[in-house]
C-alpha cells in the first residue's frame, strides 16, 4: 500500500490569522463600528460587540490554544483607533496592552506576524476622507513610527496594509464596505493613496529597525471568463483580474501604478516589500455586466458543479492557490500564506479545503519555491465584516454570547500537519478520506486504516 508523507521545509511557520475588529470587541471608535450602527449594511443588522473578547483578556486562553495545538506563529493587527484616539494624541496604554499580547504569544512559541491596518480606520480619519485624500498617508506613516518605535524589541516582520484591493473596491466601487462608495474612480484613489502610504511606511520601519521584513498581505482571486467564447466575458475577466490582482503589486516592482487614472510613477515603490503576503480564497468565473460598474462591469459566479461552503461564499478550489502562488513566485521574494480558509460552520467542507489547498503548499515548498509560513484563517470564529455573524471561519467554534468555544475536527487535523511539519496519507484518510482519491491519485480509498 503506498503511504505518502509530504514534509515541509525545516522552520516553517504554521499559524493563524486575526485582526483587531474581528477578535477584540469593545470597539467604539472605528469606521466600522459606525458603519455597523446604520441599518442594512451588515446582515441582520449584526454587530462585532465583544467579538472573541481579546481586549478582554481571552487572547490568552486562545492563544494557549494555538499553541497546544502545534502552531509557531500567529498573524494580528494592531487597531489605529485604539492607538491614536484624536489626531496626535497616543494611548500609552494600548501600545502597553499591545505589548503584553505580542510577549504573550512569544512566551507561548508564536511567532508574531502584525499587521497594521487591516481594513478599519480612526472614525476621525474617515471623517476626513479616508483613503481617498492623501492627508491620510503622513497620519499612517505617523502611526506606524509609533507602533514600531514601541514593538520592535518583539516584532520583526510586519504586514502594513490588509488587502488593499479588497479595501479599495468594496469600500468605494461596490459599497459592500465603509464608506460605501460605488465610484469606480474613487476605488482607484483609493488605491493609490495605500500605495503612497505602504511606501512610506516600508521606508518609516526600515529607518526604525534594523532587518525589518515588511510587506503587505495581497488577495489573490483567480478570475476566468465564464464563457471563453465571449469576448465581453474573456476581456472583463482579463480587466478585472488585471485591475484586481495585478495593478498594486506590479507597482511594487517597478514603481508604476498602471491605473486607468493619471499614469504616474510612485516615487520609493518600487521594490518596497520583503515578501510577498498572499491571501487566497477561491477563483471564480466571470461575465460580462452593463450594470456593475462599481464593480468593473463584472459579475463574478462560481461553476455549477463547485464544492461550495455553506454560504456559496468560497469554492473549495485548490489549484486556485497554485496559480496564486505561481503570480506570487514572479517576485522573487519569500512567500507568506498570510490567509486561507473557509466559512463552514458545520466543519464539513474544511477538512477536504485545508488537505487540498496545504498540499499545494507542499507541493510548490517542494519545488524549492521559498514558502516561509502558512497562516490559516482563522482560529477562533469571528465577526466577518458586512457577513456579520453568519460566516464562521473559526478552527474553534465560539459562541458570542457566551463566549464559549468548542473545537472543530479541523483544528484536529491542522494540530497534527503543525506538529509533524507535514501532510500525510495517513492524516487525509482519517480527516478528508473523499479527498484522498484527487490527492493521493492511483491509490484506492479505503486500503487504508
Ligand atoms: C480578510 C479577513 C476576512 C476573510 C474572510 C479576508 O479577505 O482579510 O479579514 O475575515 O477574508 O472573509
Amino acid at each position: 500500500m503506498i503511504r505518502a508523507v509530504h514534509h515541509f521545509p525545516q522552520g516553517f511557520y504554521w499559524g493563524t490569522a486575526t485582526s483587531s475588529h474581528q477578535v477584540e470587541g469593545g470597539m467604539l471608535n472605528n469606521d466600522w463600528a459606525a458603519w455597523e450602527q446604520l441599518p442594512g449594511r451588515v446582515v441582520q443588522d449584526h454587530k462585532a460587540g465583544l467579538a472573541c473578547d481579546w481586549w478582554g483578556g481571552r487572547w490568552r486562553e486562545d492563544f494557549d490554544r494555538a499553541a497546544e495545538t502545534g502552531q509557531n506563529a500567529h498573524r494580528l493587527s494592531i487597531e489605529w483607533s485604539r492607538v491614536e484616539p484624536s489626531p496626535g494624541s497616543w494611548d500609552q496604554a494600548a501600545l502597553e496592552s499591545y505589548q503584553e499580547i505580542i510577549q504573550g504569544a512569544l512566551e507561548r512559541g508564536l511567532m508574531p506576524m502584525v499587521s497594521l491596518q487591516h481594513f478599519t480606520l480612526p472614525q476621525w480619519l474617515a471623517e476626513r476622507g479616508g483613503w481617498l485624500s492623501e492627508e491620510i498617508v503622513p497620519h499612517f506613516e505617523g502611526y506606524v513610527r509609533k507602533v514600531v518605535e514601541h514593538l520592535q524589541d518583539w516584532v520583526g516582520l510586519w504586514i502594513t496594509i490588509n488587502e488593499p484591493n479588497v479595501q479599495a473596491y468594496l469600500g468605494y466601487g461596490s459599497s459592500q464596505f465603509p464608506p460605501g462608495g460605488e465610484s469606480i474612480g474613487d476605488a482607484f484613489r483609493a488605491l493609490r493613496n495605500m500605495l503612497l502610504a505602504h511606501t512610506a511606511a516600508y521606508r518609516a520601519i526600515h529607518l526604525l529597525q534594523d532587518g525589518a521584513q515588511v510587506g503587505l498581505a495581497h488577495h489573490y482571486r483567480g478570475m476566468r471568463p465564464l464563457n471563453a467564447r465571449n469576448p465581453l466575458d474573456r476581456v472583463t475577466a482579463a480587466l478585472r483580474s488585471t485591475l484586481f490582482n495585478r495593478v498594486l503589486p506590479r507597482a511594487l516592482i517597478d514603481g508604476r501604478l498602471r491605473l486607468p487614472l493619471p499614469r504616474e510613477r510612485i516615487e520609493g515603490a518600487a521594490g518596497a516589500q520583503d515578501f510577498y503576503g498572499l491571501n487566497y480564497y477561491t477563483r471564480e468565473h466571470v461575465s460580462f455586466d452593463l450594470r456593475r460598474p462599481g464593480e468593473l462591469f463584472g459579475r463574478g459566479s462560481f461553476p455549477p458543479d463547485a464544492d461550495l461552503s455553506p454560504g456559496g461564499f468560497i469554492a473549495n478550489d485548490p489549484d486556485g492557490m497554485w496559480e496564486a502562488l505561481r503570480w506570487a513566485r514572479r517576485f522573487r521574494l519569500p512567500i507568506y500564506i498570510t490567509e486561507n480558509g473557509v466559512e463552514d460552520a458545520e466543519d464539513r467542507i474544511r477538512p477536504r479545503y485545508l488537505a487540498g489547498h496545504i498540499r499545494q503548499v507542499w507541493q510548490a515548498a517542494n519545488l524549492n519555491w521559498k514558502i516561509l509560513g502558512y497562516f490559516h484563517w482563522t482560529l477562533v470564529d469571528n465577526f466577518e465584516w458586512d457577513r456579520g455573524w453568519t460566516q464562521r471561519f473559526g478552527l474553534w467554534e465560539l459562541d458570542p454570547q457566551t463566549q464559549e468555544r468548542r473545537k472543530r475536527d479541523s483544528a484536529d487535523f491542522y494540530a497534527e500537519i503543525c506538529r509533524s511539519n507535514s501532510i500525510s496519507t495517513d492524516m487525509v484518510a482519517r480527516y478528508a478520506p473523499e479527498a484522498l482519491p484527487q490527492l493521493f491519485p492511483g491509490r484506492q480509498p479505503g486500503l487504508l486504516g
